[in-house]
């Protein structure tokens, strides 16, 4: 029995990486899935494309965030699409997985790097959330993408971290002003996870990585997708306001 037949999904960010794991799941349980990317358009109808050969039901959305005019341009697209397909503008299931990194040392971050950060990673997270609330019925759920590093140092990382800190009083702060329309609000917080970028090519780079968690590998997009899903289907009704660490147990020390 497929869990979300009926529902609908935004994933935002799912042209690729672990966001795209996130659609390919959350369009295997039944859910009418909404592909979101920036510029990358050929990845999100490949991953339509992918999700239709499977017998699911998929459209992309295109819509660069951090940007003015960035919410109001992805829930054009985003309603349009819904509309066409289930006549109304119902989204059940909001994924905030869209974000960008840093890497850059603490010396260095500008300004701008900074704003920049903020406004993808954060800003447009909190407005999405704020336009959705038009759109999310009781028994939504919002999956806030945050990381492993709100909770395990790495000094190059420090404002992206500190936008994913953000993300987690995201998440709090909406679990409580949601829960009495029976919305869920959770933070799902990676490790490092192969989202194949040429690091990951690297035998040496991927050793050192992987032992940063337990298991002694780097996380996979679909170990973040099942937990995704979990929280999106109604055996997580309870939970709300969570952080859930998937790091593979990187963050046991
Ligand atoms: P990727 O870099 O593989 O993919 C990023 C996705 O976000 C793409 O779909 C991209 O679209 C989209 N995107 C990026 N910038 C923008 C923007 N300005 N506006 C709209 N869309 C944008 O990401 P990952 O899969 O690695 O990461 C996904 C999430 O998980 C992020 O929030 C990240 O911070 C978090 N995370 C990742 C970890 C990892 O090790 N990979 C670890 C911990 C957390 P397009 O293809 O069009 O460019």
């Amino acid at each position: 029995m497929e869990r979300l037949t009926g529902k609908t999904a935004l994933v935002t960010g799912s042209s690729r990486g672990i966001g795209r794991a996130i659609a390919l799941r959350l369009a295997q349980e039944g859910a009418l899935v909404a592909v979101h990317c920036s510029a990358n358009r050929d990845a999100a109808d490949e991953v339509v494309a992918t999700i239709e050969k499977d017998g699911g039901r998929a459209f992309v959305v295109q819509a660069e965030l951090g940007v003015p005019g960035d919410v109001h341009e992805l829930f054009l697209q985003l309603e349009e699409g819904l509309r066409e397909r289930t006549g109304g503008t119902e989204l059940t299931i909001l994924v905030n997985n869209a974000g960008v990194m840093g890497g850059v040392a603490p010396e260095e971050v500008t300004p701008e790097t900074f704003d920049r950060l903020y406004a993808v990673n954060a800003k447009a997270p909190f407005f999405i959330v704020q336009r959705a609330l038009k759109n999310l019925p009781s028994g939504g759920r919002i999956i806030n993408i945050s990381s492993g590093l709100t909770r395990f140092a790495n000094p190059q990382e420090i404002a992206y971290a500190m936008t994913k800190g953000a993300i987690d009083q995201l998440t709090l702060h909406f679990a409580k002003h949601l829960g009495p329309r029976g919305i869920t609000v959770n933070s799902v917080g990676p490790g490092i996870t192969n989202n194949g970028t040429p690091v990951f090519d690297i035998p040496e780079a991927v050793e050192q990585m992987a032992a940063l968690s337990v298991f002694n590998r780097v996380g996979e997009p679909r170990d973040i997708a099942d937990v995704v899903a979990f929280l999106a289907g109604d055996d997580a009704r309870w939970i709300t306001g969570s952080y859930l660490d998937a790091s593979g147990g990187t963050l046991l020390g």
